[in-house]
């Protein structure tokens, strides 16, 4: 039977514990786990028996958030990490190699913008930023060496929608994969694969958690790459040495990728999510849809009211009739266009900052995704690595704060930034 959504994401992956018959998934606080006998050590060792050896590796709790980040997305399989940041290296890890590059929209999160263009190149990879609307300009970035193709489907902060069936077609024409960071979205407005996406990644630290308690990633394959094909990808498709020889395309097919993140990713880099952090997100997904819906519906009538006010410039929140990426949301996004947007104030970044400082609902802090109303002037915080020319291709000029919409009552979120806004530009 196919289950809807809120069916799907209560209970994809779980079921009642077999030792206990507890509901709700038990957080498995364990390390390591007894092996049957020495045959049975030795084959899963192997990959010759699917089953837990060590928690870096694999855990029974964040198993079941894998399995249900993957039926969510619509992927084959997927795998957890410590943090966002981290998913975004294990997606490419298996891709890249010393001289390889990957093609990235310039509308990207501040942390991910200074991750491609700086911290990358220590592995010898690099970033070539492009305008993720401009089809031309991504096949010309795409070279011998490019690997993959890196956008977000709702851009953090300005609340963009990357036209990825446009994308995804780019990238399919030159035999490259296309990795969506559906972090603003989530896979209840947006899902990457049935746009073509090849990965998806997420920080679950965000909407899917939903109340700001803990940092984890994930990356989720839609199993649908065919890594062989082009000799780009030895990782998957190659003997791998630490193996014996394995070869992940060959041995795991739509699972190539997820096993190689377990196997090799997480056994040797280590960005391995806590159990404690995947039972937290789990409890957040349960209420994923319901979450969403009012976060949806909050920012329209946020955005609606602070586009009408005197002190505001323009708002990017594509929810708006007015937002040139209005026409996209019923393709992308059709259940809504998220809670994340920026607000330019006409006074400038005087007023923002004053803003920032005005607010009392409002929490000033370097998150998005919360229950709760969040606020920041990114320029100055989350963006402040960037150069001027990098802010304002990322939507994070200095005269905008970028606003994340809780779902509390939007008469009292409106009523916040009513006293705020006159005390910014009074
Ligand atoms: C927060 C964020 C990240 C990084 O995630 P962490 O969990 O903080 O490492 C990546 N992409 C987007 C869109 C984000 O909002």
């Amino acid at each position: 039977m196919a289950y809807g959504f809120d069916t799907l994401q209560i209970h994809a992956g779980a079921r009642p514990d077999p030792a206990t018959g507890a509901r709700q998934t038990p957080v498995y606080q364990t390390t390591a786990y007894v092996f049957r006998d020495a045959d049975h050590a030795a084959a899963l060792f192997n990959l010759q028996e699917v089953g837990y050896i060590y928690s870096r590796l694999t855990n029974p709790t964040v198993a079941v958030l894998q399995e249900r980040m993957a039926t969510l997305e619509g992927g084959a399989g997927a795998v957890c990490c410590s943090s966002g940041h981290a998913a975004q290296i294990m997606a490419l890890f298996p891709l890249m190699g010393p001289g390889c590059n990957v093609v990235v929209s310039t509308r990207l999160y501040g942390g991910s913008v200074t991750q491609f263009s700086q911290t990358i190149k220590r592995f010898g990879w690099s970033a070539k930023f492009v305008d993720i609307d401009d089809a031309d300009a991504i096949r010309a970035a795409i070279d011998d060496d490019t690997r993959a193709v890196f956008c977000e489907s709702i851009a953090n902060p300005g609340g963009h929608i990357a036209d990825l069936n446009a994308v995804a077609k780019v990238a399919d024409e030159a035999g490259l994969p296309l990795i969506v960071d559906n972090t603003s979205a989530t896979p209840y407005l947006c899902r990457p694969i049935e746009h073509g996406a090849t990965l998806v990644v997420h920080s679950m630290t965000k909407f899917l958690t939903g109340n700001g308690t803990v940092t984890g990633g994930v990356v989720v394959d839609s199993g649908n790459f065919n890594w062989s094909a082009s000799g780009k990808f030895p990782s998957l498709s190659e003997p791998e040495p630490a193996y014996h020889g394995l070869k992940f395309h060959e041995t795991f097919g739509p699972l190539a990728f997820t096993f190689h993140g377990i196997a090799v990713g997480l056994r040797d880099l280590g960005m391995t999510l806590n159990p404690q952090a995947a039972h937290y997100t789990l409890l957040g997904i349960e209420t994923l849809s319901l979450r969403m819906e009012r976060h949806c519906e909050n920012a329209r009538k946020v955005a609606g009211w602070l586009e009408k006010h005197p002190a505001v410039d323009h708002v990017t929140y594509a929810g708006l009739d007015s937002s040139p990426y209005f026409s996209r949301v019923k393709d992308i996004c059709p259940r809504g266009a998220g809670g994340l947007f920026t607000v330019a104030l006409k006074d400038g970044y005087d007023a923002c900052v004053k803003l920032v400082d005005s607010l009392e609902l409002f929490s000033h802090v370097a998150n998005l995704g919360d229950t709760r109303s969040l606020i920041i002037h990114s320029a100055s915080t989350t963006h402040r690595q960037l150069t001027p020319e990098q802010q304002a291709a990322a939507g994070a000029e200095p005269d905008v704060v970028r606003i994340s919409i809780g779902i509390e009552d939007a008469d009292d979120i409106i009523a916040d930034l009513d006293q705020g806004l006159a005390k910014a530009t009074g």
